[in-house]
């Protein structure tokens, strides 16, 4: 890989910044570049996605299709992702031609638990105990050593559960396998968490770091239901989950916003769950409780501007709208606590992120 293309100063207003993937966060992150007088160009698989209806300018093709990249590349003057799992060639051909950040190096350890993990640790990050498991042979080999319950999850491509089971007792290694659909998998000991937390952090092309305040992440049926923030620990806890983030964006030399989700243990461990080096779920109510949200936040980092303040002027309660909880939209907007933010989807499929509310509360 060549030395990686660098922005030699801040991206000015009227600059370009393109962002690989045309979700909610590609349309949230684009509305504030456009706040900074910046344009976006989203790069998509699907017409009519969010990010597309709200971006200057969007192209459709595949994440595979390097000529459709190399265009890309050419009218923008930085790249991110809203979306980590793009394959690594087309990372590669992106960063040959234009500044790439987050670095690719970043990407793939993300992209992938094993190597994600394997990094934690060696970096002296806290994991759940993990095995890598290629059959159902491996996977009864694990259970016993790591004893059940445990969970089986997909090596690559996961996300809100998906390709992830629960391993009751040694004898369920076969089916669990099949369930899994193959591939390249991990088992991960079960922790008996008291609460699941995150913390997203930027870091700016200059080594200057701004950390959001922890926030408490509510899950049902694996996906993300609720965000309360501040997140109910101690202060101590808060302060470890912030240099815990801080490490990991260090260690990877990472530029651009990075999600860390951790388990707090009964105990008071903070175990890390899961990195995402992109704007992430649980950092929405920035939006509306911090001097700068996740997204300026983003889009300054990845531009080479300073970092904004990431102080919460009020305590917020976030909730996704899943699939047809978007149809209370109206009488949401009658409630003066709440912020809605819907994401232009029009087909609300059960368990699709349609939008949010963040409902502001006074700080205590
Ligand atoms: P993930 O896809 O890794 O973010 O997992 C989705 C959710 O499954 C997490 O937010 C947890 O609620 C639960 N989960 C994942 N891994 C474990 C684990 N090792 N022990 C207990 N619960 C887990």
């Amino acid at each position: 890989m060549p030395d990686p293309i660098d922005l030699k100063a801040p991206l000015p207003p009227g600059s370009t910044i393109g962002i690989i993937g045309g979700g909610q966060l590609g349309r949230m992150s684009a509305l504030a570049a456009a706040r900074l007088g910046l344009r976006s160009h989203i790069f998509c698989q699907q017409q009519d996605n969010p990010g597309a209806q709200v971006a200057d300018v969007a192209t459709v093709a595949a994440f595979d299709d390097l000529d459709a990249l190399g265009r890309f590349a050419d009218a923008v003057d930085v790249v991110t992702f809203e979306f980590e799992n793009i394959p690594h060639q087309s990372v590669q051909h992106l960063a040959e031609r234009v500044c790439v950040r987050p670095n690719w190096e970043s990407l793939h350890t993300c992209q992938h638990r094993i190597v994600e993990k394997d990094f934690l640790n060696a970096i002296g990050v806290a994991t759940a105990p993990y095995r890598r498991i290629d059959g159902p042979r491996a996977l009864a080999k694990a259970a016993d050593e790591l004893g059940c319950p445990s969970v089986l999850k997909t090596c690559m491509l996961g996300y809100d559960g998906k390709g992830q089971v629960l391993l009751r007792n040694g004898q369920d290694a076969e089916a669990a396998w099949s369930k899994m659909g193959g591939g390249e998998g991990v088992l991960e000991g079960f922790v008996a968490f008291e609460r699941e937390i995150s913390v997203i952090i930027a870091r700016g092309s200059d080594g200057a770091i701004a950390t959001f305040d922890p926030v408490e992440n509510i899950h049902t049926h694996h996906i993300l239901d609720r965000t309360i923030a501040p997140a109910p620990i101690n202060k101590n806890q808060a302060k470890e989950a912030q240099s815990i983030a801080h490490h990991i964006a260090e260690k990877m030399n990472f530029v651009g916003l990075l999600a860390v989700e951790m388990f707090v243990t009964e105990d008071g461990r903070l175990l890390v769950n899961e990195l995402a080096p992109r704007p992430h779920n649980s950092g929405h109510w920035t939006i509306d409780a911090c001097i700068t949200s996740q997204f300026e936040q983003f889009v300054r980092a990845v531009c080479g501007l300073p970092l904004g303040s990431p102080m919460r002027h009020s305590d917020a309660e976030m909730r996704n709208l899943l699939g047809d909880d978007v149809n209370g939209w109206l009488e949401t907007l009658k409630d003066p606590a709440a912020k809605l933010h819907l994401y232009g989807k029009a087909e609300a499929r059960p368990g699709r992120k349609m939008g949010h509310v963040t409902w502001i509360k006074r700080r205590g």
